[in-house]
């Protein structure tokens, strides 16, 4: 543990206040790598700091040396789960009881009435699609801040994506911007809660029940978060989950679907289980019919993820703990802006850490270098997505046959005008994210984050290539 605790002090060496620190570097642009930090502004007292080392970029010592805790997490526990399906020969939830059982707690968990588990958040997104019979002719809202998968699944279904800008502040789906993006041919939204956070439920949900569309929660990337104190992925029609390796509850691959409607349940299942209905009871209704897959999970799956759900609560305070922590410590920095949370999220589940990076305020420097130079002080980081909308497969599948055959021309060719997203241009080109793990071990984790950020934007001038 760090030695002081108090909230929001920058610590180490070169913690330098806020105002001081503007004063030794903005002042200085360019020569900052040989001028003294305590030129200036240094008040009469206290301790001289000294000047911060050498970035690891330019053969300095890194910041941090350990590496960040990994993922996943188990221990004898997780292993006695998988075994004991192997064990038990029982490999399929046909005969198996271990993916029944981990619906039925992760519906409890989350707080939705039904669970359907699947092959993972891809086809939980698919499965929900298909349950809503959205297909060719439907329009289907999404933001280009995401994964590729919840477009893939609007494509999928031969139905038309229709991109809604982002927010900058938030990195949620502008929810402003959706009813202007609505026609009568838009059937559903898939609003992602992007990072953890959530996005603007009041307007989608408001909009969704007035125009008569769908809402399918891609809660992917939140697992416990909240939105007025009701977990994500139980609000809209669907929420739709993911237990792939990276994500914070995770099984390998995994999915689940929840829902309040029982109908839509039934035709989920159904969806996901080759058109045929659940065997144990509990859904009286039974759908017949209509195009379905195999995308169902495996009972070693259910297993581990019965077993790793023990642990998502007290993983998820940790790195609400240090995320906090973080953001108090990022906040000092000028040209760092983590990103805000809605006034409506009450609960974060922090998958990502995103904040937007400025050049401005570290000489110029690109966010590019500014990577390499955060991961050589042994802080990896990513720049996180780049604009899902005008990625070129979308043009080569609405110019495929099956598009042409199915859409007027016009429609097709107007589709990159009417889908561009000038605000996530900006978001794409100044993000950072870490990853959930690095928000997984102690406070001063974060304080060697801050540490290394602040060495680099001392040393901005140098690091210029
Ligand atoms: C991970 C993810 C998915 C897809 O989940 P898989 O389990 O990898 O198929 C979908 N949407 C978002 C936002 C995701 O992060």
């Amino acid at each position: 543990m760090h030695g002081d605790t108090r909230p929001g002090r920058p610590q180490g060496p070169f913690a330098l206040s806020r105002r001081r620190f503007l004063a030794t570097t903005v002042g200085g642009l360019g020569i900052t790598a040989t001028l003294s930090p305590v030129t200036g502004a240094l008040p009469a007292s206290g301790p001289v700091p000294s000047a911060p080392p050498r970035p690891a970029l330019l053969g300095g010592q890194p910041v941090r040396q350990a590496a960040f805790p990994g993922w996943p997490e188990w221990d004898d526990r997780d292993e006695q789960a998988v075994t004991g399906v192997v064990r038990s020969g029982r490999w399929f939830r046909g005969n198996g009881r271990k993916v029944e059982e981990f619906e039925q707690a992760y519906a409890r968990l989350v707080g939705a009435k039904y669970c359907v588990a699947t092959a993972n958040g891809t086809s939980a997104l698919l499965a929900s699609l298909g349950g809503m019979e959205i297909g060719p002719g439907d329009e289907v809202l999404l933001p280009p801040y995401t994964f590729v998968a919840t477009l893939n699944v609007i494509l999928d279904h031969y139905a038309l994506p229709v991109f809604v800008d982002s927010d900058l502040e938030t990195f949620q789906i502008d929810a402003t911007k959706v009813e202007a993006a609505i026609t009568d041919r838009t059937a559903a939204m898939i609003p992602v809660h992007l990072g953890g956070g959530t996005a603007d439920l009041d307007t989608i949900l408001e909009v969704g029940q007035r125009r008569k569309i769908r809402v399918i929660e891609d809660a992917c990337q939140s697992h416990l978060a909240e939105w007025r104190h009701r977990r994500v992925g139980t609000l809209g029609d669907t929420g739709c989950f993911s237990f792939q390796a990276s994500k914070n509850l995770n099984s390998g691959e995994g999915g689940a679907i929840l829902t309040n409607d029982p109908e839509l349940a039934v035709r989920c299942y159904a969806w996901h289980n080759n058109g045929r209905a659940r065997h144990v009871q509990g859904y009286d209704f039974r759908y017949q019919g209509g195009r379905a897959a195999n995308l169902r999970l495996t009972e070693f799956q259910g297993a581990l993820l019965l077993s790793q759900m023990e642990r998502l609560e007290a993983q998820s305070r940790t790195r609400e703990t240090n995320a906090a922590h973080l953001t108090r410590l990022l906040n000092e920095i000028p040209g760092i802006h983590p990103a805000r949370m809605l006034p409506g999220c009450t609960r974060n589940a922090w998958h990502l850490y995103m904040f937007r990076y400025d050049p401005a305020a570290f000489a110029g420097l690109t966010r590019e270098r500014f990577l390499d130079a955060l991961r050589a002080e042994g802080i990896p980081a990513s720049p996180g997505y780049s604009p899902l909308n005008r990625e070129a497969f979308i043009q080569a599948t609405l110019n495929s046959r099956g598009y042409r055959r199915i859409y007027p021309a016009d429609l097709l060719d107007q589709w990159a005008d009417r889908n561009a997203c000038p605000e996530n241009e900006k978001l794409c080109r100044t993000a950072v994210w870490f990853t959930q793990n690095m928000l997984l071990g102690e406070p001063s984790d974060m304080d060697q984050i801050a540490t290394a950020i602040r060495k680099i934007q001392h040393h901005a001038g140098a690091l210029q290539a």
